[in-house]
């Protein structure tokens, strides 16, 4: 049955409320201290890289927790490589990390309006970005950056980058690898979404590169 007349004011507003984009709602606010949550990250990678891994919120108590809503306490930006895991090296479980993941763990539009509403919507007031040794996405840029022609829109997020550590003392990769972290952290900071809150000390974005090997992260 279709809505009378006299309601479809109403029903246009309920509408139009509900289809709100999320940056006109207000910010929730934060889930954890940076300083805090810097600091969870930290003691679970050195869990990992030990062998004395806690799996915590793995628990079907702790699935229905989340069920009701989520509040991440950070943010992390990291490659697709299969390798590389955030909740496992990490050791978080369910609800704890607000996860974007994409080759070569570029800043696109995209990637920043994700890590955005994990900012402004679930409260997370750390974002990391995460690279990882011996990463196929930067190799390719760094193999591949002389060549004209046809590359896509991930190796071309990659290249100033690269050219910038061309030149640099020791391994091309390692040192695009490296910059690259440097480059997305900063590219996020400066982002007209995060540059307020960065500037009043509210929101802090880390960085740091994860060792395939040993398992530890080397922050920058
Ligand atoms: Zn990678």
């Amino acid at each position: 049955m279709n809505p009378t007349p006299k309601l479809l004011p109403l029903v246009s507003l309920a509408i139009v409320l509900f289809w709100l984009p999320p940056a006109e709602a207000a910010m929730v606010k934060a889930s954890m201290s940076a300083a805090r949550a810097l600091q969870l990250l930290l003691e679970g990678n050195q869990r990992f890289i030990t062998g004395h891994m806690e799996h915590p919120n793995e628990s079907p108590d702790r699935r229905r927790e989340v069920s009701k809503g989520q509040h991440p306490f950070a943010a992390v930006l990291s490659c697709s490589d299969s390798r590389v895991p955030p909740e496992v090296i990490f050791d978080r479980g369910l609800g704890d990390l607000f996860v974007v993941r994409v080759a070569g763990n570029v800043a696109t539009d995209l990637t920043i309006e994700s890590l955005d509403y994990s900012v402004k919507h679930l409260g997370v007031r750390v974002v990391f970005i995460l690279g990882h040794t011996q990463c196929g996405a930067v190799t390719a840029a760094v193999k591949g950056h002389t060549e004209e022609g046809d590359v896509g829109p991930m190796l071309k997020e990659l290249q100033p980058v690269v050219a910038e550590s061309k030149g640099q003392a020791g391994d091309p990769v390692e040192n695009a690898i490296r910059d690259n972290v440097l480059y997305v952290m900063n590219k996020v900071a400066i982002s007209p979404e995060f540059q307020p809150m960065i500037k009043s000390g509210e929101l802090k974005i880390m960085g740091g590169i994860y060792n395939l090997e040993t398992g530890k992260i080397e922050m920058m």
